[in-house]
């Protein structure tokens, strides 16, 4: 282990995670522009020969001032292989990957002490392992770091992120049943049957056809049982590791730990038939991944709060 600034936390299914490239069905290279980080940019504008001149031809600027690659007609990135494989790692080497592709699927929290680093749901891959580990999501040290001390806000977020864990652990009941205790407790605000959400998450922005058919057919459920439990716990430990953290800033903690509790409902209803694991990858990319659909969402769970709707 390689000492850093800081300690890096991630679950303990992190470390199972590889890229299956050419293999995967929703790649994260198309329908996208992604984004060159200036490190990358000015290493690709010194490339020579083929490669570099295209590095240098499928770079734009956007209207932000950021440097994107611009897509294909097809919407895929340029250097995307019918193959699938990556021209640029196969000709200048994963090292040369900017950023963004480096780092795609993982998520990353900062505190005090350390890093929070996870593997995002709108990865098919990342989406297979989470939803299909066995273990509980602990997070356990990837890398060493200094000794810091936490603040107070993040002492008190870090004793109420417990508890929520705990009721979330609690594997002798459904987890359906889990989800009813962390509102009784009052960690997270009411949101109500799924079947009561279908209009408001038809408003949203939706991204793909069969997402649309989804929403319109969601039903209420009974109770989780037997693998499907295991799936759910899964994916509700993961959206309160990811979406939690940011109360520390706006100060929206049982509103956070309801989205979890939404988005793990949803996520129930949505998965009565089919893979759970391709369910969560398109609830990730359709809702969790959106800078706009999950503000949207607190927004109403935090009105709902505010008038004592549920
Ligand atoms: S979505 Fe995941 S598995 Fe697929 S290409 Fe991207 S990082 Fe690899």
């Amino acid at each position: 282990m390689k000492g850093t600034a800081m300690r890096t936390m991630v679950p303990v299914y992190y470390p199972s995670f590889r890229c299956i490239a050419s293999s995967c069905r929703h790649t994260c290279c198309a329908g996208w522009e992604i984004g060159v980080d200036a490190l990358s940019r000015e290493r690709y504008l010194g490339i020579s020969g083929p490669i570099g001149d295209d590095l240098r031809k499928w770079m734009r600027e956007d209207e932000e001032g950021e440097w994107v690659f611009r897509l294909r007609e097809d919407g895929r990135c340029p250097f995307l292989r019918e193959d699938g494989l990556c021209r640029i790692i196969l000709e200048m080497g994963e090292d040369a990957l900017c950023l963004i592709c480096a780092d795609h699927p993982r998520w990353r929290n900062f505190f005090s002490d350390r890093v929070e680093m996870g593997l995002g749901l709108a990865c098919e891959e990342a989406a297979r392992i989470v939803l299909h580990e066995k273990r509980k999501a602990v997070m356990i040290p990837l890398t060493d770091g200094e000794e810091e001390s936490l603040s107070g806000d993040e002492e008190a977020f870090f004793a109420f992120r417990d508890r929520v864990l705990a009721v979330l652990w609690d594997r002798g009941i459904p987890l359906t049943r889990r989800l009813d205790n962390l509102e009784e407790a009052g960690l997270a605000c009411r949101t109500g049957n799924i079947s009561g959400w279908k209009e408001r998450l038809m408003s949203l922005e939706r991204l793909d056809e069969s997402w649309t058919a989804a929403l319109e057919s969601l039903e209420d459920m009974g109770e989780s049982t037997g693998e499907k439990d295991l799936s759910l716990e899964q994916a509700a430990v993961y959206y309160v590791m990811r979406h939690l953290s940011p109360a520390l800033e706006d100060g929206l903690t049982r509103e956070r730990c309801a989205l979890a509790v939404l988005l793990t409902r949803l996520l129930h209803a949505l998965s009565r038939d089919g893979d759970i694991a391709e369910w969560a990858r398109m609830l990730s990319s359709e809702i969790e991944y959106s800078d706009e659909n999950v503000p949207e969402i607190l927004e109403w769970i935090l009105s709902d709060e505010e008038a004592g709707a549920l």
